[in-house]
């Protein structure tokens, strides 16, 4: 079954609201093997949201709108469906008591422009809105069925999983459902990741199964899809794809499923050795600390962080010395070591890391240019330190910095 999703709202093109009503019905819609094909975002205004509506309907076995029911001039996709299917607006009697209701009981006086709330396409059924005063409506078509629901996102939530859903449900068959499994790496860039370690993959890829690298920070995330009429079927598809990627890239999926993060890895490995974890975070200011407190139950394995941004808080609070500092620079392997050894001696846990180098955009200099960063290790038995050369993007500078210093417990 074919979905076209149509955003209205002038306040989505402009960037005033994100557009997260598409992407949460697009996911919503997929697990429930409908297939959506096209995302359209148009302003208020009834030409366009006609003749889109008039194609999308040509186009799609199902459509479905969210926003611009509200009570003010802007909300006129009523108006704009009542014309294209040639019906009248007239005013439903049960939700105009509805939001009368709503009004006595806040107080509120009843204004005209509300009884438009009431009004709906003749040849449209309700979806009633227990969540708000914008109802949704359902329109089942001959050649397409067309669903209408409000923008306020709780209120498109709601009725999509109680009232949307079950229509859906009710008009369609046989379903192609499509699934998706997640494999999450750390360390490696998605090109590399692709060229070098997992390579062409076309011989086991066909219209029922898809692989997409999608690239973040703190490393790439694969995503491999199938087809089919039930989850065994995908299920045979999916398995040698991923069999074969676990195969060549083992050494850098930290972790499979959707929810996969590298602070809760790390956090595993940590309690399944019964090991606690300090960071002295120069260059992440917190990230770390940050990330690692994301997860229920760090309280088990996080001791703290020491944010030792100036060097006199590196002295300080880190027991690095002055001399180590001035000998070999803020931004160097030696203080990477004294730092890390400083976050588990002095914060009394089993594994210190560290961070500190220069996060961009300015600073630097031709011996350590901007991006340089070294990490610091440091354990009873064990220390090392790593550089790594980023860019010059400060806050993705952070965001891998942590994360090459996270896989340092991991590994
Ligand atoms: P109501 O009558 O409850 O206002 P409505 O259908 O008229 O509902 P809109 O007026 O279009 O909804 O939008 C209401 C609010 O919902 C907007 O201010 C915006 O913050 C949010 N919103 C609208 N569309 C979207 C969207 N696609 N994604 C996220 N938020 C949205
Ligand atoms: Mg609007």
């Amino acid at each position: 079954m074919e979905c076209h999703i149509i955003s209205i709202g002038n306040e989505l093109l402009i960037g005033d609201t994100v557009n997260t009503n598409a992407s949460w019905l697009g996911q919503r819609l997929t697990e429930s093997g409908v297939d959506v094909t096209q995302v359209h975002t148009i302003r208020d205004e009834l030409n366009t949201m006609k003749s889109v509506l008039q194609t999308a309907l040509q186009q799609a076995d199902l459509v479905i709108t969210t926003g611009g029911l509200g009570p003010t001039h802007d909300d006129i996709t009523k108006k704009a469906i009542a014309e294209l299917l040639g019906c009248e607006l007239v005013v439903d009697q049960d939700i105009l008591s509805f939001i009368k209701n709503i009004f006595e009981k806040r107080g509120i006086p009843f204004s005209k422009s509300n009884y438009h709330q009431a009004e709906v396409p003749e040849c449209c059924e309700v979806l009633f809105n227990t969540q708000g005063t914008a109802p949704g409506l359902w329109y089942n078509g001959e050649q397409a069925a067309l669903g209408v629901l409000p923008g306020v996102p709780f209120e498109m939530k709601h009725l999509t999983n109680n009232k949307l859903l079950p229509k859906i449900n009710s008009i369609s068959g046989d379903r192609r459902y499509r699934f998706s499994h997640y494999l999450t790496t750390a360390g490696i860039g998605e090109s590399t990741l692709s060229d070098e370690v997992i390579g062409d993959l076309s011989s086991l890829l066909n219209d029922n199964v898809e692989v997409a690298y999608l690239p973040s920070p703190q490393g790439a995330r694969i995503r491999v899809s199938g087809y089919g009429r039930s989850q065994d079927k995908i299920n045979e598809r999916l398995n040698p794809v991923l069999d074969h990627i676990r195969d060549k890239a083992g050494t850098f999926i930290i972790g499979e499923g959707k929810d996969c993060s590298l602070s809760a890895e790390v956090g595993k490995v940590l309690q399944n050795q019964k090991l606690t974890m300090a960071a002295a975070e120069s260059c992440t200011g917190g990230y770390i600390a940050n990330a690692v407190t994301d997860i229920p139950g760090s309280s088990d394995y996080f001791v703290g962080s020491v944010t030792a941004y100036a060097n006199a808080v590196k002295i300080k609070e880190l027991g690095v010395s002055k001399e180590v500092i001035e000998t070999n620079g803020a931004v160097s392997k030696e203080v990477a070591l004294k730092m890390a050894k400083g976050a588990a001696q002095e914060l009394n846990a089993d594994i210190g890391i560290s961070t500190t180098g220069i996060a961009g955009p300015g600073g630097g200099s031709k011996e350590k240019p901007v991006g340089t960063i070294w990490i610091g290790f440091w354990a009873q038995n064990q220390h090392f330190a790593l550089q790594a050369l980023f860019t010059n993007k400060r806050l993705i500078n952070k965001e891998r910095s942590a994360a090459v210093a996270l896989e340092t417990i991991r590994r």
